[in-house]
């Protein structure tokens, strides 16, 4: 990975950097921009060192160039952060020469997500250096993150970039053990290679969130209205059976709580065990579980959490995240939160600060665990 010193001297030059500013917005402002501040650091030495930034970002999923999908109210808030002005350019061709450029959303180019030579030659063009920083793009070949790399002269993963693949590579590589991962979230088809790494390479794997479910299918139990993605039951037994279940690493909730309806007006009940019945589904896991998961987490030295123990968006169901995301805090041990909604729920419990690491980049931390290659870091790699 050639990483931002490498690019020498900079003085004067400008340099395209990759950014993700795929930021949510209220009202046509930035609602929040945290994802904007961790490539702060980049940006700034950067400039310190002199030269001129062109930023690069999608923004949404446009189809054709609808204005709500301009970054116009991105870049009045990096001019914020940055305490500098940042001007936008509309056309490729017509970039102005000022210190801090940002380009309208990357994705009103036709030939971004194609990975469009074409449109990579004239990104090229713009600038002598490219640095990515979108770590959070890095498992997509786009013209922005990939196909333009090769053809600028000087390259580099930003300081973002790079701490999140060190990171991942650390706890993967040599992590102090106990080393534990906690799985939750939606869909275990999704996340079934990443715990098949973690049974060569954890010592314990806690199972939450609507994930469960396929895992009870498999075990043989009946779980009610609960969210079930059926093609990840086979995955799940495959996973138990080589886990050798309940002697292995695996540990699934020993209690859930269950509810009639998804919603904060649902009766709610706990339910010690795993037949759910009819006309009732599981969303968090219980009080014994969640007593049992806290523990697990002391116990361990190295602790990685990807995906919501229950639906956490709901008050009634959120005890089970919260609890994990307390125990992350206050651990000593190095604490790694990797994925889009367990991030968010960690900053909805005030707590992002308080692990050693927050990816940026739910889908590609998963990719690098799993040993999938990622486009957009091969490309910066020697
Ligand atoms: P991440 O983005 O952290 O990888 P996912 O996208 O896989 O996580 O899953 C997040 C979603 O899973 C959340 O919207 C959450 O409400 C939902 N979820 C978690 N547990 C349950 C459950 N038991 N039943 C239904 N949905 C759940
Ligand atoms: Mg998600």
């Amino acid at each position: 990975m050639r990483t931002l010193d490498s690019l020498g001297e900079v003085e004067g030059k400008r340099v395209l950097v990759r950014v993700d500013f795929n930021v949510p917005l209220l009202d046509g402002r930035v609602r929040d921009d945290a994802r904007m501040r961790r490539a702060l650091p980049t940006l700034m030495q950067l400039r310190e060192r002199g030269a001129k930034l062109l930023l690069v970002s999608h923004f949404g999923r446009p189809k054709d160039q609808e204005p709500e999908f301009s970054l116009a109210p991105v870049a009045e808030r990096t001019a914020k952060l940055l305490g500098t002005e940042v001007v936008l350019a509309e056309d490729l061709d017509d970039i102005p020469d000022e210190d801090v450029v940002m380009l309208e959303n990357i994705r009103f180019q036709p030939g971004e997500t194609k990975n469009d030579r074409e449109l990579a030659k004239r990104l090229a063009a713009l600038a002598d250096y490219y640095v990515n920083d979108a770590f959070g793009t890095s498992h997509r070949a786009h013209a922005s993150t990939e196909g333009v790399v090769a053809l600028v002269e000087h390259s580099a993963v930003g300081l973002l970039f790079q701490s999140e693949v060190e990171t991942i590579r650390m706890i993967m590589n040599e992590p102090e053990r106990p080393f534990l991962a906690i799985m939750g979230g939606a869909k275990v088809t999704e996340k079934i290679g990443v715990i098949g790494r973690f049974l060569d390479l954890a010592d314990t794997i806690l199972i939450g969130g609507a994930m469960t479910t396929p895992f009870l299918r498999a075990l043989g139990h009946s779980t009610g209205d609960s969210l079930c993605e059926d093609e990840g039951i086979e995955d799940a037994r495959q996973a138990l059976e080589r886990d050798r279940y309940p002697d292995g690493k695996l540990i699934l909730p020993e209690d859930l709580v269950i509810a009639d309806r998804f919603g904060d007006d649902a009766e709610v009940q706990i339910l010690d065990g795993h037949d759910i019945p009819d006309g009732w589904m599981q969303l968090d896991i219980g009080s014994r579980a969640r007593t049992r998961y806290v523990a697990e987490i002391r116990k361990a030295q190295t602790i990685f959490w990807n995906g919501p123990i229950g639906a956490y968006e709901h008050k009634s169901f959120a005890a089970g995240s919260l609890a994990i995301a307390q125990a992350m805090a206050a651990h000593h041990g190095t604490t790694v939160v990797g994925g889009g909604d367990s991030g968010a729920a960690m900053r909805e419990f005030g707590l992002a600060d308080s692990v050693t690491h927050l990816s940026t980049g739910g889908g590609a931390s998963l990719k690098l665990i799993e040993g999938s290659s990622l486009p957009g870091l091969d490309a910066l790699t020697n």
